[in-house]
């Protein structure tokens, strides 16, 4: 039997009147530092340690707020045909902070995921599309719009997200087939089976499903057939590289090529050179995406874009 330990230290004796739960805690987190480090190790405690903890918990107590005092925004990043027509957007989270400016979904959604606060802002997203939808299909010019909305795993797991997506249809009256929901192949992959019963019970409403970040999981080709799937999205980790890298010619080749003979639609995302975007057309990828068409935008700015008269404002 082999046994092993992660150890944590910390001094004490320093600090007059210091309760004894301090240096246990202090200990504590050294000992986790230990395990992070790969376990069977030894770590002394950093105040750096305890300023990273701080952090993290302003920043939850920080994003709890926003959601009230609604800090959190939508942004829209288009996605078009080869021949540059716009068929809808992506919608990417955004928080403008009062104090910390504008803070990127990958310095947040982390934290959130952590905690319930995923599921409460996954729901304002889903059902700030679904308003979006809705108002575009008064609007005979934007009627054909679709959005696609980023789904965190924890939000897809609980047991009425089916529920929550059909009633947010409902109450904000948006079409079933403009929404796609964006999905990872890790999320799906985690429980194979209940992800293919959510998604075709979503499907038979007509919400449609991409596979985000395609090709950077361990996607097989037995469960791809198994999903009812409508499209998927080549990681932009490819995209980059196309041209300089011929593996990744490869891959991306791969992937159309796969989309097509499953019936399903490429997206490619991150295109941001028109030697990329050719690339691309070249293997017959349907749509694109990246900062070549544009970065992703507020609203006004991404109808505005579109041409046309303007929405009222709402
Ligand atoms: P993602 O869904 O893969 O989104 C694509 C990211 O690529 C976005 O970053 C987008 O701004 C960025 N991007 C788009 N075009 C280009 C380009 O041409 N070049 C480069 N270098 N980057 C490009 P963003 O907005 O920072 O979002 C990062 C991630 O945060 C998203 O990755 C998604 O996983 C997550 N996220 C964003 N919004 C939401 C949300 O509402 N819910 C959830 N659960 N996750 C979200
Ligand atoms: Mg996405
Ligand atoms: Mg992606």
């Amino acid at each position: 039997h082999r046994v092993s330990a992660s150890v944590g230290v910390t001094l004490f004796g320093d600090h007059p009147g210091e309760r004894v739960e301090e240096p246990l805690k202090r200990a504590d987190m050294a000992m986790y530092q230990a395990k992070l480090a790969g376990r069977n190790a030894l770590c002394f405690f950093d105040p750096k340690m305890q300023t990273a903890i701080n952090d993290r918990a302003q920043l939850e107590t920080d994003l709890r707020q926003a959601l009230i005092t609604q800090q959190l925004v939508l942004h829209f990043q288009p996605q078009a045909s080869l021949q540059g027509e716009v068929v809808g957007a992506e919608c990417l989270l955004r928080w403008q902070h009062p104090q910390r400016g504008m803070v990127p979904p990958g310095q947040f959604i982390a934290v959130a995921e952590e905690s319930d606060l995923i599921l409460h802002i996954g729901q304002w997203v889903l059902h700030s599309a679904c308003t979006q939808l809705a108002r575009w299909q008064e609007q005979p010019q934007w009627a054909h719009l679709q959005l696609s909305v980023n789904v965190s795993a924890r939000q897809f797991r609980q047991s009425d997200f089916v529920h929550q997506v059909i009633e947010t249809l409902q109450v904000t009256g948006a079409r079933a087939h403009l929404l796609t929901l964006e999905l990872t192949e890790s999320l799906v992959l985690d429980n194979v089976e209940d992800a293919i019963d959510k998604m075709h019970q979503l499907r038979t409403k007509g919400v449609r499903f991409s596979v985000d970040d395609f090709g950077t999981g361990y996607s097989s080709l037995a469960y791809l057939t198994r999903l009812p799937l409508h499209q998927l999205k080549i990681d932009q980790s490819f995209v980059r590289n196309l041209g300089s890298r011929p593996s990744d010619d490869v891959i991306v080749q791969t992937i159309i090529g796969m989309g097509r003979n499953l019936d399903l639609e490429v997206i490619a995302e991150g295109v941001e050179t028109e030697a990329q975007k050719a690339i691309l057309a070249g293997h017959g990828c349907d749509l694109y995406q990246g900062y070549l068409l544009a970065r992703p935008m507020p609203v006004a700015d991404f109808e505005r874009s579109l041409g046309g008269p303007a929405a009222p404002p709402q």
